[in-house]
């Protein structure tokens, strides 16, 4: 479950569509990166810091939604520190486990793990000789924020980058997704570590995967403009992104749904273009 991908640097496998969490151990403090889907990873998150010799008691999100939060409530009991837009998007992810659970709706929330700190711009966290950056890198959703261990040149970019699925735009937007890419492309990361997927381990293969994912979001883009504008319906013209021409290798067809996941990615682009026409 735990990969030590720089000293003192752990990704954190979560069997929920092959998510990853982080953990970042310092001289002085350690802190988690999300919280998983479930609260026993959550557990075995927090037991693995205690077991190095802190307390789990900071956590880093990396954006409110609920795969990434709803193991939180043995990592919560200290600062968490989130972009201002997350406790927002938190809120609407409520009635998805008033759904789930038959529990009050105040004993979800009382595990939550709701921010503490919350920032616009940036936040940099000294451990003790590992420095945490946190800043924006949008588009999957509002408050997505990356996370980088500036010792190590170590990413771990929340579900703005993706190795296991198609990129999703949940509540984003597709083109702040593609500048969040093209932001991530000028800094230097040797190891990335996605929300879901594998680590990419070089710097090349990080360039090569951060290029191909916004080649992706614009060249899905510019086939939807075309169809549209030569006259086809929403349905029609997302039908003429067939996932072999545009996700083709990159991804198994037959892993997470992966046909499904790119049909509403395409959906979305869709309806981002309408919105633009109105
Ligand atoms: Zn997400």
């Amino acid at each position: 479950m735990f990969t030590e991908e720089a000293s003192g640097v752990f990704g954190v496998a979560s069997r929920f569509v092959d998510g990853k969490n982080g953990i970042v151990v310092g001289e002085r403090a350690a802190l988690a990166i999300d919280c998983s889907n479930y609260e026993d990873e959550g557990q075995a998150m927090a037991d693995f810091i205690r077991d190095k010799g802190f307390a789990p008691d900071r956590l880093v999100l990396t954006h409110g939604h609920g795969d990434h939060i709803w193991g939180g409530k043995p990592l919560k009991s200290g600062d968490v520190f989130a972009h201002h837009l997350t406790p927002g998007v938190m809120e609407r992810q409520v009635p998805q486990a008033l759904k789930r659970r038959e529990v009050p709706e105040e004993v979800i929330r009382s595990e939550m793990p709701w921010p503490t700190v919350t920032y616009r711009d940036e936040l940099q966290i000294d451990l003790g000789g590992k420095t945490v950056w946190m800043f924006p890198s949008p588009g999957h959703s509002v408050d997505g924020v990356s996370v980088y261990v500036v010792e190590d040149k170590l990413l771990f970019s929340g579900d703005s980058v993706v190795t296991g699925i198609v990129a999703a735009i949940g509540d984003g937007d597709s083109r702040i997704l593609e500048q969040s890419l093209h932001k991530l492309m000028k800094m230097d990361i040797e190891t990335l570590v996605p929300g879901h997927g594998e680590t990419l381990h070089s710097k090349a293969r990080v360039q090569d995967w951060l290029q191909w994912q916004a080649g992706y979001l614009a060249s899905v883009r510019n086939r939807l403009q075309d169809e549209l504008a030569a006259g086809k319906d929403a349905e029609a013209a997302a039908e003429a992104v067939d996932f072999e021409t545009y996700i083709g290798d990159r991804l198994p067809i037959d892993r997470n749904g992966m046909p499904k996941r790119h049909r509403n990615t395409v959906d979305k682009i869709v309806e981002e273009l309408a919105t633009d026409n109105e």
